[in-house]
């Protein structure tokens, strides 16, 4: 079963190593993609592993900077120790922000489940107070996210929008897919006219011909927003946006912690389902 999901790993995963990132992100930028690089790993139990987080993100840094790649970073607060203490995962996000400043880069708040929305809104408002060089990202299966997303913008952040890869409760969240797409392009309108540089993230065609549609009736130029989708996922499609002259970005993850993120990709698409159960009866 575990060389089942490696398998299916290895078609979203950089690889192991900060060097396999690094390559993936050089190979993306050939293409005229962007990047933004994350190290796998969330819900650390203790200090000294979200310390070694801290440390990692900050070689990823300097070796981003070192190689000329076009690359943002991503990171998750509970890799950043939000389940010991959300103080400590404030102060280790920030250092890992204070380093982006000194190196002219800027770090993406990923959002988690449901459990960690507000105190992940919550550590973004203060360090967004002090640090322009952040976005987060929010979820339209989450009823709440319309409302906190126009909070956000209002005062500047930078949101990518995304479906929502957690399962939630239906108080929380749309169970309906209907009823997630239509609140992503509600939200996604909003973003493209705040002007505050939006990512829209997803692999989804109607919903991205509804933005270059959108956007193109509003006068909203190709460079204000961004285009984003995942490694492994619709690589023509990235191309050709790239090719049309749409800032085009790539998530990039890395590390050995990849079965959490291959897990959700899994979920995400039915024909991974049963490729698994296909083998395990083969
Ligand atoms: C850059 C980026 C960052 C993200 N960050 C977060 C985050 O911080 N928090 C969060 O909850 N979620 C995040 N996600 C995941 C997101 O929430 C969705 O789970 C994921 O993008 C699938 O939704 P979709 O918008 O592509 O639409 P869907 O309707 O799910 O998919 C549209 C089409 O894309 C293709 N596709 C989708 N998923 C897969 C897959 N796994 N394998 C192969 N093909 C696939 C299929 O062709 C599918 O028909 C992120 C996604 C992107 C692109």
């Amino acid at each position: 079963m575990k060389g089942l999901l490696l398998l299916i790993a290895r078609r979203y995963i950089a690889g192991a190593e900060r060097q396999d990132a690094i390559r993936a992100a050089l190979s993306l930028n050939r293409l005229n993609i962007k990047a933004t690089i994350d190290n796998l790993g969330e819900n650390v139990r203790t200090e000294a592993e979200a310390a070694a987080t801290v440390s990692e993100y900050l070689s990823l840094l300097d070796d981003i900077k070192r190689s000329g790649a076009d690359s943002q970073v991503s990171l998750k607060l509970t890799h950043m120790g939000l389940d010991i203490s959300a103080e400590l995962a404030k102060n280790n996000v920030e250092t890992v922000i204070k380093k982006a400043v000194e190196l002219d880069n800027f770090v993406r708040f990923d959002m988690e489940g449901s459990a960690y929305t507000q105190a992940t809104i919550d550590i973004f408002h203060k360090l967004r107070r002090k640090y322009p060089n952040i976005g987060i990202a929010f979820q339209s299966a989450l009823k709440r996210s319309r409302h906190e997303a126009e909070t956000i913008t209002a005062a500047g952040g930078s949101i990518r929008l995304v479906k929502g890869a957690y399962k939630e409760p239906p108080d929380l969240a749309f169970q309906d897919k209907k009823d997630v797409d239509r609140s992503f392009e509600e939200i996604m309108k909003m973003l493209l006219v705040s002007g505050t540089r939006p990512a829209i993230a997803t692999h989804d065609l109607k919903l991205i011909d509804e933005v270059k549609r959108f956007a193109a009736e509003k006068g909203i130029s190709k460079e204000s927003f961004d285009f984003e989708m995942l490694l492994g996922i619709k690589r023509t499609l990235q191309r050709t946006l790239a090719a049309e002259g749409y800032t085009m970005r790539v998530y990039v993850p890395y590390g050995k912690d990849w079965l959490p993120y291959t897990l959700r990709r899994l979920r995400e698409r039915k024909e991974n389902i049963w490729f698994v159960v296909k083998n395990i009866f083969d």
